[in-house]
C-alpha cells in the first residue's frame, strides 16, 4: 500500500519536509496544504522587498511547477480547520476531508497584537507574510513618520525599513536597551547608534499605552505609558508570535507554549509530527526542551521530521541555529540561545564591534557577535561539542579567538 503523508503549512519547515519526503519515499503520496495564496517564498528576504531593495520575483523559492515536478500535491488558499487523529484525517475550510497515514504540522505562528486600544486600526502593521511586506512597503513609501514597537529581531527589520524608505521613526522600547534579553546596554548601544544613523530614534522606558486614530479610523499617533505622544503615519508592531495551534484542539497533542516534540520531531500522538517555529523541541545539545524561531532551524526540523516519518528514529535534530542582520554597515549574528543561561561573558572592542556569549553549566549555549563574525564557527563548534569553557572567559573573548588556546583539561 502507498504511504500517504500530509503536511500542513508551506513555510520553510513544511516545504523542506515535502522535499525530503519525496527523496526518502519516491512512491508515497505527498500533500502540502497552505492557507497562503502563494508558493514558498523566502520570509527572510521580504524585509528587503519592503525596503524597496529587491523586486518580488527573486524572493520566491518555489513555483507551482516545483511541486508538480516532484508529484507533490499542493493546495493553496486552503485552511485546515480540524484534525481527527484517531481517524487519521483532517477537514479543510470547505469541508473537504483529507486522509493521512502520517501528518506533519508546520503551521508556524501569527504575530501577536498589542493588547491596547486601537491596536487593529488602519495603518498598524504586523510583519509575517509577503502580503504584510507589500502593505508595509506601500505605507512606508508614502510616510513621513512612523512608530515601531518590539525591541527584538523582527522589530529592527521594521526600523530598518523606515531607515531605507526615508521615514523618520521613533522606536519605542521597554527598558534601556534593544533586545535586552540577549545584549547588555553596552552591546545594544552599537545597534542604537546604527539606528540613529538611519533616522530611527530609540525611545527607552517606553512602549505603547494606546494608539490614537483620525476620523477615518487610521492611526495618527502612539501614546506611551509615560503619556508621551508620538505622531505617526503608520506603526509597525513586532512583539512576538502566537503559534498556529488551533487545528490541534481536541487532538490530545501536548502543547507547552508550542507543540512539544522529541528529537525526532514526534508529538505525543501517534503519526503526528511537528516542525518549525511552533515546536518546543527536545534539544539534544542543551539536554532540555527549547524553542527557536529561525529559518535554518525550521528547515532542518522539517527535513528531520520527514526522515522519521518514513523511517522511525532514523534522524535526530541536533542543531545550532544562526540569525543574522544585514541592515547596517557592520554584520550582526546571533546563534544558539543567547537569551538563556546562568552565566555570560562579553566584550566591546570598538564602537562597532562587540561579542557576548551566554553560558550554562560552563558550556556555551548561545551568543551575539557584532562587527566581526570570524569566531562564529569556533563558538558554534564548542557549543555543539558541549565543551566546558566557562572558566576560560578571557581566552574566549580574545579578539582573534583561537579554540586551540583553550586549556585541554576542559574537554569533556
Ligand atoms: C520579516 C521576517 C524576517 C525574518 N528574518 C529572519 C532572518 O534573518 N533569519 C532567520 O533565521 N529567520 C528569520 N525570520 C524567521 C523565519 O522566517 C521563521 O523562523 C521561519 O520562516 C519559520 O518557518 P515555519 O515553516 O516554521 O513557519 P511559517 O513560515 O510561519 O509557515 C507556516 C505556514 O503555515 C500556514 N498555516 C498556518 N496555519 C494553517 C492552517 N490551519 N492551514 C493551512 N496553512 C496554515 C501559514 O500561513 C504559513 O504559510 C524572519 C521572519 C520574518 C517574518
Amino acid at each position: 500500500m502507498t504511504d500517504s503523508f500530509v503536511i500542513i503549512g508551506d513555510g520553510i519547515a513544511g516545504s523542506s519536509a515535502a522535499e525530503t519526503l519525496r527523496e526518502e519515499a519516491p512512491d508515497a503520496d505527498i500533500t502540502v496544504i497552505t492557507d497562503e495564496g502563494e508558493t514558498l517564498y523566502n520570509r527572510i528576504l521580504i524585509k528587503e522587498f519592503a525596503k524597496g531593495k529587491l523586486p518580488e520575483a527573486p524572493i520566491f523559492i518555489h513555483d507551482e511547477e516545483w511541486y508538480e515536478e516532484r508529484d507533490i500535491e499542493l493546495s493553496l488558499n486552503t485552511l485546515v480547520k480540524e484534525i481527527d487523529t484517531d481517524g487519521h484525517e483532517l477537514v479543510t475550510h470547505d469541508d473537504s476531508v483529507i486522509e493521512y497515514d502520517k501528518l506533519l504540522v508546520a503551521t508556524g505562528g501569527t504575530p501577536t497584537q498589542l493588547p491596547v486600544d486601537n491596536s487593529d486600526a488602519e495603518g498598524i502593521h504586523h510583519f509575517w507574510t509577503f502580503q504584510d511586506a507589500r502593505n508595509i512597503k506601500e505605507s512606508a513609501e508614502d510616510a513621513d513618520d512612523a512608530v515601531i514597537v518590539g525591541a527584538g529581531l523582527l522589530g529592527i527589520d521594521l526600523a530598518a525599513i523606515c531607515g531605507a524608505q526615508g521615514v523618520e521613526a521613533k522606536y519605542l522600547m521597554r527598558g534601556q536597551a534593544w533586545w535586552r534579553y540577549a545584549l547588555s546596554e553596552e552591546g545594544a548601544e552599537v545597534m542604537h547608534n546604527a539606528m540613529r544613523d538611519v533616522g530611527v530614534e530609540p525611545v527607552f522606558d517606553s512602549g505603547v499605552d494606546h494608539f490614537e486614530t483620525d476620523d477615518d479610523g487610521r492611526v495618527e499617533a502612539a501614546v506611551d505609558p509615560n503619556g508621551d505622544r508620538y505622531d505617526c503615519d503608520w506603526a509597525g508592531v513586532a512583539i512576538g508570535l502566537d503559534f498556529n495551534t488551533e487545528v490541534l484542539q481536541g487532538t490530545g497533542v501536548e502543547e507547552d507554549d508550542g507543540v512539544v516534540v522529541d528529537q525526532y520531531m514526534r508529538t505525543n500522538v501517534d503519526d503526528v509530527f511537528a516542525a518549525g517555529d511552533l515546536t518546543r523541541f527536545y534539544d539534544t545539545i542543551l539536554g532540555e526542551y527549547a524553542q527557536n524561531g529561525s529559518w535554518g532551524s525550521a528547515k532542518e526540523q522539517g527535513s528531520i521530521a520527514a526522515k522519521n516519518m518514513v523511517d522511525p528514529e532514523s534522524a535526530e535534530f541536533r542543531w545550532v541555529s544562526s540569525y543574522s542582520i544585514t541592515h547596517f554597515d557592520f554584520p550582526f549574528l546571533s546563534f544558539g540561545h543567547p537569551t538563556i543561561g546562568d552565566d555570560e561573558v562579553e566584550k566591546k572592542y570598538s564602537d562597532t564591534e562587540y561579542r557576548r556569549l551566554a553560558l550554562k553549566d560552563g558550556k556555551i549555549v548561545g551568543g551575539v557577535l557584532i562587527g566581526d563574525l570570524a569566531p562564529q564557527s569556533a563558538y558554534k563548534r564548542l557549543m555543539k561539542e558541549e565543551r566546558v569553557v566557562g572558566d576560560q572567559k578571557e581566552t574566549l573573548m580574545q579578539k582573534k579567538f583561537d579554540p586551540d588556546e583553550l586549556a585541554a583539561s576542559t574537554e569533556q
